[in-house]
């Protein structure tokens, strides 16, 4: 069972890959293997949670007392836009993680092309609040 920051923090690695492969090259592993452990998972749509708990810890022994919820901002606020029946008047297309694993959105932006989940490789998809 998924709690309830597992999708937020799986849109944090899906958005913020690369940061976080600096920062874990930078911290006492040395390495990328947490993060890619949970990529790995999330692509065999396998368990995350062990794996996201890891990095977790990981980033937090690198100095950042946050860890993997320091990256989350952009994600967090996706709540407020998902339930169904919610009500709104916006009709802007918004754009989803494509596998649905994570809860990274993403608006359109003119001269921006559209990004690719980290975790899929595919464009993320459009949806229409
Ligand atoms: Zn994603």
């Amino acid at each position: 069972m998924a709690d309830g920051g597992e999708a937020e923090r799986l849109a944090a690695v899906c958005a913020h890959l690369e940061e976080i492969r600096a920062d874990l090259r930078d911290g006492p592993g040395g390495d990328e293997g947490p993060v890619e452990r949970v990529l790995a998972a999330a692509r065999d749509g396998g368990d995350t949670a062990g794996a996201l708990a890891v990095l977790h810890a990981v980033l937090q022994a690198g100095g950042d007392p946050l860890g993997l919820d320091g990256y989350t901002d952009h994600a967090g606020a996706i709540r407020g836009l998902r339930p169904a029946g919610i009500s709104t008047t916006r009709a802007e297309p918004v754009y989803l993680c494509p596998a649905g694993r994570c809860a990274r959105y993403w608006w359109p932006q003119a001269t921006v092309p559209v990004p690719h989940c980290t975790i899929s490789s595919s464009m993320l998809r459009r949806e229409r609040l």
